[in-house]
């Protein structure tokens, strides 16, 4: 491609909104361009380096047995009314109706697209496993489109869905399948990664994992311990668990039971201070409003120790809602509470509550009284049966449930997930086949998922200096640049010109810089192109040398014109 003619035209400013190195430089770079909330371009630059991501998801899953399909993007209702998800999935739905006011969604994901397929070919156990996957537009009105690329509401996903006869071959041949699978294509793409345990929802286990591209700019927080290969979302980590302190730093108020008066004290740290005891032995009680189905609505209580914290993933599983939501001291009020002085005696009925695991047959503890101005003091846990439930956070420091040592937390990138689906969509939507012994069951399922246009974003994140991001050789949209520094000095322009058609010849994608542009003006667009390799021909030429520039380091290297094509072979092999 020759420059003069591309469609190339970069940006000296950012757009406003841009915070990201890498939503920063994909549109400096004319790469995307921005044109509503989560929306967004593709120029031929950035559909250059996409089509070299899905390509390279396509050769791994397709070396993997599994086989593309393109599903219609439009979704009748009808089938998301079969799956329940209609209502569940919230407001990310975008739902419409057709001009004969027939209802469709745009397609978020297709789980009951896949199943409807699925069922209406496959009617025998000889027929699976079966994996099929497309790679193709979603749309979800997300709440807080942002960061280009990384959280769109039009994106690009790959994703995926494998039918199995039972539980042992979706793990096997799918789960355990996908995972290495992804894993490939992840290291061909030149990424630093890390496989955690994820949030499986409602249906909870081990099921699910999350392939996190490490980057401190990652919306995801995850746990890794630093003695052991254990790593999760901080919405599915685990720890050991907590060793309990001293009781108490200064002079103890003495613990006989019953209420005590605690004025005006509402908070932790409030009472922490107010009976100098640590953190541990306070319980804590945050109350959320939980949203169900059909707009049912319910006030939840979480009672946790003091020194930890609500994990609200954790917390909106334990009571199998859609979403938690704040509430206000009014609601509280009606529904019988009194704000800061909550507890577990004498809550009022109808009062939904789930209590830590680690409070379990925990003794000593101070609570609200469920009355004004009134903590109940030496509380004891008694087993409250199946409301215990893991609702914390872990935090830094924690110890390993594995192995013992020192968890930390780190940021990552969601860039993959896999989930094992069991019966989830195939029940509900009667998905069946017959068994070896002639019954009819439901398929068993996985699914598994790849942001493939947030990878761009993920592979710039991980590899940018403060010039523009650089592409590993896999993703880079040219493998090379040419740069003719003085289009005017006609042996500088015949050596680019010919070089350009030779290396083309070689099947080298090459991008010629022939523009009647100064060479600072030219070094300045390959920076913020990312081109791994870029041949300058200059002033040396005089002297029978020109330079190859490294992107990544930046470093220049004189060659020799005769050499030159040998060490760009080289470099690129
Ligand atoms: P997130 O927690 O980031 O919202 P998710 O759990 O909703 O992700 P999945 O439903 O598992 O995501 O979708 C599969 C993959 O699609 C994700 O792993 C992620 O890489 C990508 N993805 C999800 N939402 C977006 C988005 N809004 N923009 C770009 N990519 C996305
Ligand atoms: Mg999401």
């Amino acid at each position: 491609m020759r420059f003069s003619e591309a469609f190339i035209h970069t940006l000296k400013e950012a757009p406003s909104d841009a915070t990201l190195p890498s939503h920063i430089y994909l549109v400096r770079g004319s790469f995307i361009q921005g044109i509503g909330a989560g929306l967004y371009n593709f120029l031929p630059l950035g559909k250059k380096v996409l089509d070299k991501v899905r390509a390279i998801a396509k050769e791994e899953l397709d070396k993997a047995g599994c086989q593309e399909v393109d599903l219609a993007f439009v979704t009748p209702s009808e089938l998301w009314k079969e799956s329940g998800r209609y209502e569940k999935y919230g407001k990310e739905l975008l739902r419409f109706k057709d001009r004969k006011d027939a209802e469709f969604v745009l397609g978020p994901t297709h789980e009951e697209m896949m199943v409807n397929l699925v069922r209406s070919f496959i009617k025998s156990y000889k027929q699976l496993p079966i994996n099929l996957y497309q790679i193709k537009t979603k749309f979800r009105d997300e709440i807080r489109p942002r960061f280009g690329l990384m959280r769109g509401r039009e994106f690009l996903m790959k994703d995926g869905y494998s039918f199995h006869k039972d539980e042992a071959d979706m793990i096997e041949n799918g789960f355990n399948k996908m995972e290495k699978t992804y894993s490939n294509i992840f290291k061909r793409l030149g990424l630093d990664f890390r496989i955690v345990e994820a949030d499986s929802g409602a249906i909870g286990g081990s099921g699910s994992k999350e392939f996190m591209a490490l980057a401190d700019s990652g919306e995801d927080t995850i746990v890794v311990c630093e003695s052991c290969d254990y790593g999760a979302n901080i919405e599915a980590a685990i720890r050991a668990k907590r060793e309990a302190p001293k009781y108490s730093e200064g002079e103890e108020v003495e613990m006989t039971g019953g209420k005590f008066l605690t004025p005006n004290i509402k908070t932790i740290d409030e009472l922490a201070d107010f009976f100098h005891i640590d953190k541990y032995y306070l319980v804590k009680a945050v109350a959320k409003k939980a949203l169900y189905d059909e707009g049912v609505e319910k006030i939840v209580v979480f009672f946790i120790r003091g020194c930890e914290e609500l994990e609200e993933t954790k917390a909106c599983n334990a009571v199998n809602a859609n979403e938690l939501i704040d509430v206000s001291e009014d609601e509280l009020k009606e529904a019988g509470l009194t704000p800061g002085y909550i507890g577990l005696t004498n809550l009022p009925q109808g009062i939904d509550y789930i209590i830590d695991n680690e409070l379990r047959g925990a003794k000593q503890l101070i609570a609200g009284a469920n009355e004004e101005n009134y903590h109940q003091l030496d509380v004891r846990i008694p087993d409250y049966g199946d409301k215990f439930k893991d609702i914390i956070v872990v935090q830094e420091g924690d110890i390993c449930a594995k192995c013992g040592g020192k968890l930390k937390h780190t940021k990552g990138i969601e860039i993959g997930h896999i989930f094992q689906l069991g019966t989830r969509y195939s029940e509900p939507l009667k998905a069946e086949f017959l068994d070896e012994n002639g019954k009819s069951k439901p398929f068993v399922m996985g699914t598994y998922g790849i942001g493939i246009s947030r990878l761009l974003a993920a592979i710039v994140e991980q590899s940018h200096d403060d010039k523009g991001p650089i592409w590993t050789k896999t993703t880079a949209p040219f493998d090379l640049e040419i740069i003719i520094s003085n289009i005017k000095k006609e042996e500088e322009k015949k050596l680019g010109e010919e070089l350009y058609a030779k290396l083309q010849e070689e099947g080298v994608d090459v991008l010629l810089d022939d523009r009647k542009e100064r060479f600072g003006f030219k070094i300045k667009d390959y920076e913020l192109l990312g081109i791994p390799y870029a041949i300058i021909i200059g002033k040396k030429l005089a002297d029978g040398l020109i330079e190859i520039v490294d992107r990544k380091t930046l470093n220049k290297e004189e060659i020799q014109v005769d050499k030159i094509l040998e060490v760009i072979k080289e470099k690129l092999a």
